[in-house]
């Protein structure tokens, strides 16, 4: 049985007790609330009597204690509707072996100095380099979201109206998109494609306001008081009829807030209210979602290049499909991607979805997939399937024709050698780099095979190098292959956690190959050829190694 801290560590508090006495903390109170002990405290901090709240929680001293002090209102490091303080940033930072009474001594005077002052030369030594946004502390509506774009400035404008797109109802939920804000004139000063997929295309107009200084209050209805106490024209709900005589108003609230360390931007929250055919009305707080492209590239600032590229994807199977999402992941500008094969259920074991999308062509429900999840990355399905020459069946030449005008990359993830073979010599033909990924039976060996488009090798080259002894053929299992009930071809057997890995690799070396010479982009990567072995000779499991090679035009090579 799980114990209180108290009762598993007598010791612990013991000395956390005494310590607080030696440093001249007076205990007011001592509370025990069922896993917690709440300590009332009395502090001497810079001259001034401070009364603090001390909550422990639960797993003390694995996680660590809040403290309150109700009577402060400081401008930092103190939420100011909860009223604790910032004495242990969040992270890393708390040491199982501090103490309340070591914390307190030494960042409570830190804090009072960092919190009224306002020279961040001063405070730099005395705080931790990060943003403190108000919009953080607002009592938003669970699961609900207004998506906008930290790019948009509203310079010297202070109030306008907005379009809203997506999903919302008389119970006050939304998830949608800010797609036009527009200044009082009706002068359009930034617009958006729709960033959720909604089952309807409805709108809500509604209105925003720049404020001077943040809305203390964080409950919706107090939150609404305030600000209709400055901007009583607000107060009047206009909005967007709803079903059943109700209407939905939304108002943007702008104003200034810290976004990064000491550094003021424009913070959002949107009032929500929702009048009902009886005239009552319930309002809301929604959080503005950040979801702008510069907003989602902030995390993966070396992968900037790829906003720019183009990536032809052959083969969306098991290596094929967790590479196309990696890609987009990555903020890839567009994927195009082709592949004749529908969704088997008894494949989910090895594909990124699962039986939601059960029967459905494998692009079409990728391409879904990606437009709903990542909309910054353009798609396209492209169904076919590779080599037919029936009557009725679409040319392949025409399909990788326009597959191909434009992109890049050709990442080949066929995992069938000749159509490798094919597709990196359609690649070298129109001039873009070609990289190919694939996996042995059993998942024991992986490959990934980069052609540059300036590398004058081609895939017969590495045949001959491989023949040579040069590249070594990555090791398979030999009871690796499996015929599945139903299926028309014997199929391979590997976990998805193996062979992962070679579609990892693959959109690792596609993107170093893409982001080639370009300034502070991702690193280069000077090996064509990469193989993993995930087993030793005995079938033994290893950690995944991976070795590369590089690949140069071979002197018995018949193509050159
Ligand atoms: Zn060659």
């Amino acid at each position: 049985m799980l114990k209180p801290w108290w009762e598993t560590w007598p010791n612990r508090l013991e000395y956390e007790l005494k310590a607080l006495e030696a440093a001249g903390i007076t205990i007011e109170d001592q509370q025990r609330d069922g896993y917690r002990l709440i300590l009332t405290l009395r502090a001497q901090v810079d001259g001034t009597d401070v009364r603090l709240i001390a909550r422990f929680p639960d797993l003390y001293p694995f996680t660590r204690f809040e403290v309150f002090a109700p009577d402060l209102s400081l401008n930092r490091h103190q939420n100011p509707h909860l009223k604790n303080l910032c004495l242990v940033p969040l992270g890393d930072y708390w040491e199982i072996s501090d103490t309340l009474a070591s914390y307190l001594s030494k960042q409570l005077p830190r804090v009072f100095t960092a919190a009224t002052s306002e020279d961040p030369n001063e405070v730099a030594e005395l705080e931790v380099h990060q943003g403190e946004p108000v919009s953080h502390y607002y009592a938003c509506l669970p699961n609900a979201i207004i998506l906008l774009n930290s790019e948009w400035g509203l310079g010297k404008a202070l109030s306008g109206e907005l379009l809203i797109r997506g999903y919302f109802d008389a119970t006050g939920f939304v998830r949608a998109t800010v797609t036009e804000v527009g200044s009082d004139d009706g002068t359009v000063l930034f617009r958006q494609q729709p960033l959720l997929i909604s089952p309807s295309e409805d709108a809500i107009h509604g209105r925003w306001i720049a404020i001077e200084k943040n809305i203390a209050h964080y409950t919706p209805d107090e939150f609404a008081d305030e600000l209709f106490a400055m901007h009583p024209e607000l107060r009047q709900i206009e909005g967007t009829k709803l079903p059943k005589g109700a209407r939905i108003d939304v108002i943007g609230v702008v104003f200034p807030e810290e976004l990064t360390w000491r550094h003021l931007g424009q913070g959002w929250v949107f009032l929500v209210r929702v009048q009902r055919k009886d005239r009552s009305i319930s309002k809301f707080l929604v959080r503005a979602g950040r979801a702008g492209e510069s907003d989602l590239r902030k995390r993966i600032p070396e992968l900037w290049p790829l906003q720019y590229k183009t990536i032809a994807i052959v083969g969306t199977g098991c290596l094929g499909a967790p590479s196309c999402i990696e890609l987009a992941r990555a903020g890839a500008k567009e994927l195009r991607l082709l592949d004749g094969d529908f969704v088997e259920p008894g494949t989910i074991v090895r594909w990124p979805l699962g039986f939601a999308i059960a029967g459905r062509n494998k692009v079409e429900a990728l391409s879904y997939f990606i437009k709903a999840n990542y909309p910054w990355t353009g798609v396209s399905a492209n169904v076919h399937r590779i080599g037919l020459s029936f009557p009725n069946s679409p040319s392949d030449i025409e399909s990788l024709q326009s597959l191909l005008d434009g992109v890049h990359l050709l990442y080949d993830a066929t995992a069938e050698l000749d159509l490798q073979r094919m597709l990196s010599d359609v690649a070298k033909s129109v001039g873009v780099h070609y990289v190919g990924v694939s996996s042995t039976p059993g998942g024991w060996g992986e490959r990934v095979i980069r052609i540059a488009a300036e590398n004058d090798a081609c895939r017969a080259c590495l045949d001959y190098h491989i023949a040579d002894g040069a590249v070594p053929v990555p090791v398979s299992s030999p009871h690796g292959m499996t015929e599945a009930p139903g299926c028309n071809a014997p199929t391979f057997t590997a976990a998805n956690f193996d062979t992962s890995e070679v579609a990892l690799m693959g959109v690792r070396v596609a993107t170093s190959t893409l982001c080639a010479g370009e300034h502070e982009a991702y690193a280069e990567y000077k090996s064509d050829v990469s193989i993993l072995k995930l087993r030793d000779d005995h079938g033994g499991l290893i950690p995944p190694d991976w070795k590369g090679f590089p690949l140069s035009r071979h002197p018995q090579c018949q193509n050159h």
